[in-house]
């Protein structure tokens, strides 16, 4: 069984829409299970459902931008995918709604500051690029790549768009231990995205992921492309210690980034442990 539990459409900011995406971990990637793991929205489910191919099932869910507030006063923003949710479910919707808002807001600032340092970026060109999804920072480095700015997403990160550059703005996040409740109340299930990523900024402490696990975490992503092998060990034994599944991945976002489909998978018995906590919406076989 080959099961890759996260994934992005253009429904945020991967490339491929969510039928290429289907399409392509079936014929491509040769899955059996793919789960559509979109940053704070679920649109994508129902043109994924409509292209699902013969052999695929789908684990319908998102990936929310969250913060984690810890008691010193000090915060992390973090990751949390969510499988298997109720998309009709009102507060969880509300707050998806609410961060996919403030990303518009973000965007456009993180953009005014580009121009403001002499940049020809339009706002309208990202907006263009998003194609009506969640936008992104890497779709901003995708309007910066059409200018000849940078040659690609990576450098674009590395010179303009990492957290805590002179260019970022902060988004609206949600509390974390809030969404792992949201995510529960929905019927989901709540799963730490790449808690030790540390190449894209400060990371959580053992202490957050046990707070979160009280919280009704269900699970931490350990074999990931931005997690060393150290550090996916230690994730490991963390699963192990608080009684949480542990995933893998390949966090796919199409030609944004150069990890493919399938790169990292989830073993069987983890994901029927994730698929026997949902109540919320179930795997979809065409
Ligand atoms: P945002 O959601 O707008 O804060 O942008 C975060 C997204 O940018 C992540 O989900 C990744 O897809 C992408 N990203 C973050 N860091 C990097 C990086 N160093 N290189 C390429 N893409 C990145
Ligand atoms: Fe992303
Ligand atoms: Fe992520
Ligand atoms: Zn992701």
């Amino acid at each position: 069984m080959r099961i890759d539990l996260h994934t992005h459409s253009n429904a945020s900011d991967g490339t491929d829409t969510p039928a290429e995406l289907v399409v392509a971990a079936r014929a491509a990637a040769k899955l059996d299970v793919v789960a559509l793991t979109d940053h704070d929205t679920a649109e994508g489910w129902e043109p994924a459902i409509a292209a699902l191919p013969p052999g695929l099932t789908l684990v319908p869910g998102a990936e929310l931008s969250c913060v984690a507030r810890h008691p010193d006063g000090g915060s992390t923003t973090m990751h949390l995918l969510a499988y298997l949710f109720d998309p009709a479910e009102p507060e969880l919707r509300a707050e998806r709604r609410r961060v996919r808002d403030s990303r518009i807001n973000r965007g456009q600032l993180i953009v005014d500051r580009l121009r403001a340092d002499g940049y020809p970026l339009r706002w309208e060109r990202v907006r263009e690029l998003a194609a009506g999804g969640a936008v992104g920072r890497p779709h901003i480095a995708r309007a910066l790549i059409e200018l000849g700015v940078v040659s690609s997403v990576e450098e674009a990160f590395d010179r303009f768009l990492y957290t805590g550059s002179p260019y970022y703005v902060y988004k609206e996040d949600i509390d974390a231990e809030r969404a792992v409740r949201l995510v529960r109340a929905a019927g989901g299930v709540p799963v730490f995205a790449h808690p030790l990523a540390r190449r894209r900024g400060k990371v959580v402490g053992d202490d957050v992921i046990a707070a979160l696990a009280a919280a009704g975490l269900g699970g931490i992503e350990v074999d990931h492309v931005d997690q060393e092998p150290a550090d996916r060990v230690h994730l490991a034994g963390l699963a192990r210690d608080l009684g949480l599944v542990a995933t893998g991945s390949s966090d796919y976002h199409g030609c944004n980034k150069k990890i493919p489909l399938g790169a990292n998978l989830t073993d069987p018995a983890e994901y029927d442990a994730i698929v026997e906590q949902a109540t919320g919406f179930a795997p979809v076989t065409a």
